[in-house]
C-alpha cells in the first residue's frame, strides 16, 4: 500500500465524514476550507454586491439580473477540462518529478479489462493511476484492492459519472464526490487524494467541494481518445505525440467499446504505449508522488 496515500480510518466533520454529505452542502465547513481562486472570487463579489444593489433600489433589478447571466456565461466558457481560471488543476505532474509519466485510467474497474491492464503494467514494472467510479467500486471492491495491492492507486471519479455532474448545485456536486470517496476509501481501506470529473467538465462549485474533500482536481497533458470506435494506432499517435517528462496521459479501462483488433483499445496500445515512454527514457508512474492539496494538510492539521 501506498505510503503517500491517506488511510481512511475516519474522518472529520467537514470532510468525508461524508456522508454528511447526504444531509446536505456542509456551507461552514466549505468555506472553512476553501480559497477561491480569482474568478470565482470575482463571481462571489459580484452576486453579493448585486444583492445589495436590489435591497438598496429594487428598481436595478433587471440590470443586475443582466450582469449575473454574463457572469455565468462566462463561468461556462471557463468550464473547459485544462482551464485553471475556475480553482487549481493538475495538467502536469510536479516539477519535483522530471523523468515520470502519469498513467492514468478513468471509469473503471471493469473485471474484463482491468486485471489485463494490471498484467500489462505489471509485465513493463510500470504503476498507475486508477480513477475509479464510486458505483463500479462498490460492485468491484476485491478487484480495487488488487489493484492498490500491485502498488496502483485509485483516485476519485464521482460516484455515477452522469454526464450531467457539472451542472449540479453545490449539494449535488457533494454527494457524488463523497459517496466515491467513501465508496472507494471502503473498498480499498486507502481514501484517494485525487479526482478527475466527468468527461473532464468542471462547474465553478467543484473546487470548494474538492478544497473541502482536500482532493486535487487532476486532468491531462494528453489523451488518447480510446473510448471512440477506431485504430488504436491513432489512440497511440495522440498519446505519444510530444512525449515528455511530466505528461500525465489519460486512458480508460472501463466503458469500453472492442477496436478495430477486437480488444478495448487500451489493450491494443497499452504494450506499445509502455515500450515508448520506457525507450524515452521515462518512468511510467501513479500519481502517488503528488503533494497532497496544502488546504488538506491543514485541514488535517486544524481537526
Ligand atoms: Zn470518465
Amino acid at each position: 500500500m501506498n505510503a503517500s496515500h491517506r488511510p481512511l480510518v475516519k474522518v472529520g466533520p467537514g470532510r468525508s465524514a461524508g456522508l454528511g454529505a447526504d444531509r446536505g452542502a456542509d456551507f461552514g465547513g466549505i468555506l472553512h476550507h476553501w480559497s477561491p481562486a480569482p474568478v470565482p472570487r470575482a463571481s462571489l463579489w459580484l452576486h453579493g454586491l448585486g444583492l445589495l444593489a436590489v435591497a438598496a433600489e429594487p428598481a436595478v433589478w433587471p440590470q443586475v439580473l443582466g450582469l449575473v447571466a454574463c457572469n455565468h456565461a462566462l463561468l461556462g466558457a471557463l468550464m473547459h477540462p485544462r482551464s485553471a481560471l475556475l480553482g487549481p488543476i493538475m495538467v502536469r505532474l510536479p516539477a519535483s518529478q522530471p523523468r515520470a509519466v502519469a498513467l492514468t485510467f478513468d471509469d473503471g474497474p471493469d473485471p474484463a479489462v482491468t486485471p489485463r491492464v494490471l498484467d500489462l503494467l505489471d509485465h513493463a514494472g510500470a504503476r498507475a493511476s486508477f480513477f475509479a467510479i464510486g458505483e463500479r467500486a462498490q460492485r468491484h471492491g476485491a478487484l480495487l484492492r488488487e489493484v492498490v495491492r500491485r502498488g496502483h492507486t485509485v483516485e476519485n471519479h464521482s460516484h455515477r459519472h452522469r454526464a450531467s455532474f457539472a451542472c449540479g448545485g453545490l449539494g449535488a456536486l457533494r454527494r457524488e464526490v463523497v459517496r466515491a470517496q467513501q465508496a472507494i476509501a471502503d473498498a480499498t481501506g486507502v481514501a484517494p487524494r485525487c479526482f478527475r470529473a466527468p468527461m473532464g467538465l468542471r462547474s465553478p462549485l467543484l473546487d470548494p467541494v474538492l478544497a473541502t474533500e482536500g482532493l486535487r482536481l487532476v486532468a491531462w497533458t494528453r489523451r488518447g481518445y480510446d473510448t471512440r470506435p477506431g485504430d488504436p494506432r491513432r489512440v497511440l499517435d495522440r498519446l505519444v505525440s510530444g512525449l515528455a517528462g511530466r505528461d500525465i496521459l489519460l486512458l480508460h479501462d472501463g466503458g469500453l467499446p472492442n477496436g478495430a483488433a477486437g480488444v478495448p483499445p487500451v489493450l491494443a496500445v497499452l504494450p506499445a504505449l509502455l515500450a515508448r515512454i520506457a525507450k524515452a527514457g521515462l518512468s511510467a508512474v501513479s500519481l502517488a508522488g503528488v503533494p497532497s492539496r496544502p488546504e488538506a494538510a491543514g485541514a488535517a492539521a486544524g481537526q
